[in-house]
C-alpha cells in the first residue's frame, strides 16, 4: 500500500508563500542542488538541540549551566555563516540566551511539567496526514496542555501573532485531536528577548481551521506543478531558487 502523503506547517507555509518554491523544495528533485545553508537555521537548530536536552526529563546530563554550555559547544552547527566573525558573534549570543534561559528556570520554576520535547505528532486527515514537530509540550496542574515553540530570530512576540500563526494553529490541532479531553494552548518564546505570548483556539475556530487545512491540502496534493509560472515577488530576492526561476521564459527579473 502506498504511503499516505504528509503535510507539515513548514510545507504549507512554503506553498502559501510561493507554490513554485514548494515545487523546488518538495516535489522536483532538481531544486535540492540550489539549496544553500542558512546561518539563522544553524543558530536556531543549535539552540533547539540544547533546549531539547535541558527540558528532557530522561536526559539527566544537561541540567546545570555548565552542562548546558558544554552541550551547546557540542551541538553547535557552523554552516551558512558569512564569516568567522559573524559565527563567533552568533555563538556568543547563543551562550547568553541559554544562560538566561537556565537561570530563569532556577529563579522561577515553572508550575507546568514537561510532557515531551521534540516530538512529531501526526493526524490522519483522509487523503493526507498532517504532521508537526513540537519543540516542547507542558501540562499544567489543571490538565491544560501547552505547546511551547522557541523562536531564535524574533525580537518579541504578541498574543495576536500566536493566535494567527499557522504553525501554532497546526500544533494546537494536532494536540487537541490526540488529547481531546484536555484544554490546549500555545506559547511562543522569543529566545532573544525572553518575551512570550500565549493564545488558544476555541473548538469552533479549530474546526474551521481544520477544514481550511483539508481544502488547502487537497489543492497542494493535486496541483500540476510542471505548468506553474514563477511570479516575481519580494521573496525572490533571497530565494535559493532564483537561478532556476530565471530560466523560465515568462519570469521577469
Ligand atoms: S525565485 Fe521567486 S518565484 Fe521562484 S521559487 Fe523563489 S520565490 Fe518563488
Amino acid at each position: 500500500m502506498a504511503r499516505k502523503p504528509t503535510l507539515s506547517p513548514t510545507k504549507i507555509t512554503t506553498y502559501l508563500a510561493c507554490p513554485v518554491k514548494y515545487r523546488w523544495t518538495y516535489i522536483d528533485s532538481r531544486g535540492k542542488f540550489y539549496l544553500r545553508a542558512k546561518s539563522y537555521y544553524s543558530f536556531g537548530s543549535s539552540l533547539h538541540r540544547v533546549l531539547e536536552r535541558f527540558h528532557d526529563s530522561n536526559d539527566t546530563g544537561v541540567t546545570t549551566t555548565d552542562e548546558v554550555m558544554t552541550a551547546y559547544e557540542e551541538s553547535w552547527i557552523d554552516a551558512g555563516f558569512p564569516s568567522a566573525e559573524a559565527m563567533a558573534e552568533a555563538f556568543s549570543e547563543g551562550k547568553e540566551i541559554l544562560q538566561r534561559h537556565v537561570e530563569e528556570q532556577f529563579i522561577r520554576p515553572r508550575e507546568a511539567k514537561t510532557v515531551f520535547v521534540e516530538r512529531q505528532l501526526r493526524y490522519d486527515m483522509g487523503e493526507f496526514a498532517l504532521i508537526g514537530r513540537i519543540d516542547r509540550m507542558d501540562e499544567y496542574p489543571d490538565g491544560t496542555l501547552e505547546v511551547v515553540d522557541y523562536k531564535s530570530g524574533r525580537q518579541g512576540v504578541e498574543q495576536d501573532e500566536v493566535q494567527n500563526d499557522l504553525a501554532m494553529s497546526c500544533y494546537q490541532l494536532l494536540v487537541k485531536r490526540k488529547y481531546p479531553e484536555q484544554k490546549v494552548q500555545a506559547t511562543i518564546i522569543a529566545l532573544r528577548t525572553r518575551d512570550s505570548a500565549t493564545a488558544s483556539l476555541e473548538e469552533k475556530t479549530l474546526n474551521e481551521f481544520e477544514s481550511s487545512v483539508h481544502q488547502l491540502g487537497l489543492e497542494m496534493l493535486n496541483r500540476d506543478y510542471e505548468d506553474l509560472t514563477p511570479v516575481k515577488k519580494p521573496l525572490c530576492e533571497r530565494c535559493d531558487f532564483l537561478p532556476l526561476c530565471k530560466k523560465h521564459p515568462e519570469f521577469e527579473g
